[in-house]
């Protein structure tokens, strides 16, 4: 059993030499918290992002979609309350000046054993985790990222980027209720950027200061509300268990006390899982009540009720939000299905050896096709097979180059659920062998049905 340290190291430097994700701005020597996608961290993202718009969006009758902008009126910040509250404590070391989130350093204190959960538990009381120094006071620290936009730097410029892709769902209500024709209850879905300038961005790109997030406010009749919360708490335990593949026993669907949640907030669950750093929020479901409706009604002065065909009065819909952290989702799918077990080298020792046991619809690349030689035209056969494969739609690799085993071990590491190998056989009877990644099994198959192979375990 490798430690959760050792994996996680391993998953980083996996995530680098096999393209998915790069330290950003590398040739400056990096630039801390900010990362590239590669080209297969960006086909991982993309199949999860895409996976999630057609379950939620094109797989409901209730769900529409929308894109709404980064910087939006600077208005919607006071409206949503962002600009007043959306900030973390924030604590400095006297000593050695690190930066911690006094929330976290007290969470932590209190997680400790023989911690008597009776007394209440003060900043002073807690030393620099990092060298036992003093911490300063508690300062509140807003993370909005500020600019400015127009071509003066004044105060009438100053706008926000979004710390959240939600406000766009409230201030765009209006005119989709009004052009859609949809009726209670119905959501409105965005995926895209957020930024958030956090205090201790960390643990790769799991707290990030620009990340991804997926999310759908679900617009319901004040009475509807909890209904449609069980609701979607069941949808994402679907997503994350049954597409995802993730296993319930690393997921904790955590009920938020009254105490901790939002204060216009009915009711909170933040699901947590099990990554190697500790248990943390992956995703959140939120009942939101008509705070945002009834926020952005009194900023904007536009009426917001909707008109109730059943009883022709107008009401302020209450809201349910699920939301999906993208990258946190690309993060704990890469640490889920990350299979590490120990292999014999030549030269007598073991060295780690690293499957990536994605669900397929989610892998990078859908299949590789692998000649067994260059020469006597079995290259030939190869890229005639990865053309077809790639004409029908599918991400394939065509690699010709270096042993078959070591071919094998690089598709494994990147998550390619099936290699197709051309042989001397397959001149004579127009079959490849299939290598299947996670059962290892070989098989041969009509060169003819490969396409349809991997299309019908795909669906
Ligand atoms: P945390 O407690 O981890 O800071 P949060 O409760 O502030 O998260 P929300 O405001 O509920 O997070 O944001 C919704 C989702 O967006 C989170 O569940 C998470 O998946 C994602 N998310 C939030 N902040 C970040 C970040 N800095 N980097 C990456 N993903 C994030």
């Amino acid at each position: 059993m490798i430690s959760p340290e050792k994996k996680m190291d391993l998953l980083v430097s996996l995530c680098k030499r096999r393209g998915f994700v790069y330290p950003d701005s590398d040739i400056y020597g990096g630039f801390a918290n900010a990362f590239d996608y590669g080209p297969n961290g960006i086909e991982l993202k993309n199949n999860i992002r895409d996976a999630w718009w057609k379950r939620f969006v094109h797989g409901r009758e209730d769900v529409v979609g929308i894109d709404t902008p980064i910087i939006q009126h600077p208005k919607v910040w006071e409206a949503s309350g962002h600009l007043a509250t959306f900030s973390d404590p924030l604590v400095d070391c006297k000593k050695c000046k690190r930066r911690f989130r006094a929330d976290h350093l007290l969470e932590a204190k209190q997680a400790e054993p023989g911690y008597n959960k009776e007394v209440p538990l003060h900043i002073k009381d807690v030393d620099c985790p990092e060298c036992g120094g003093e911490l300063t006071d508690i300062k509140n620290f807003n993370l909005m990222f500020k600019t400015f936009v127009g071509v003066t730097e004044d105060s009438a410029n100053v706008a926000y980027l979004r710390p959240e892709t939600a406000a766009g769902m409230f201030t765009a209500w209006k005119n989709v209720r009004d052009t859609m024709r949809k009726k209670l209850p119905f959501g409105i879905a965005q995926v895209g950027k957020a930024f958030r300038n956090e205090i201790t961005p960390g643990n790769f790109i799991f707290r990030t200061r620009e990340f991804e997030q997926m999310e759908i406010e679900y617009f319901v009749k004040p009475d509807d509300s909890e209904r449609a919360f069980d609701m979607w708490l069941n949808e994402m335990k679907i997503w994350v268990e049954d597409v995802l593949k993730i296993n319930p026993k690393n997921l904790v669907y955590k009920e938020i006390s009254e105490s901790d949640r939002a204060f216009y907030s009915k009711r909170t669950v933040d699901i947590e899982y099990q990554y190697p750093f500790g248990q943390k929020e992956l995703y959140g479901l939120a009942n939101r009540t008509d705070y945002d409706l009834s926020r952005h009604q009194e900023f904007s002065g536009e009426d917001l009720r909707w008109l109730d065909p059943e009883t022709n009065t107008k009401i302020l819909p209450h809201v349910v939000e699920p939301t999906w952290g993208l990258s946190r989702t690309v993060l704990a799918v890469l640490v889920e299905h990350l299979d590490v077990d120990e292999a014999d080298t030549s030269e007598g020792e073991t060295e780690p050896r690293m499957v990536l046991r994605l669900p397929p619809r989610l892998s990078p690349v859908k299949a590789a096709v692998l000649p067994l030689q260059k020469k006597d035209g079995l290259a030939d056969i190869g890229r005639e097979l990865a053309s077809k494969i790639r004409a029908a739609g599918l991400v394939v690799e065509y690699d010709e180059s270096g042993s078959i085993g070591k071919r094998y071990r690089r598709q494994d590491e990147i998550g390619t659920p099936w290699c197709f190998t051309v042989d001397y056989d397959t001149k004579e009877n127009n079959t490849v062998t299939v290598r299947d990644r996670d059962a290892m099994t070989q098989e041969r198959i009509k060169i003819d049905e490969v396409v349809a192979f991997i299309q019908s375990r795909l669906n």
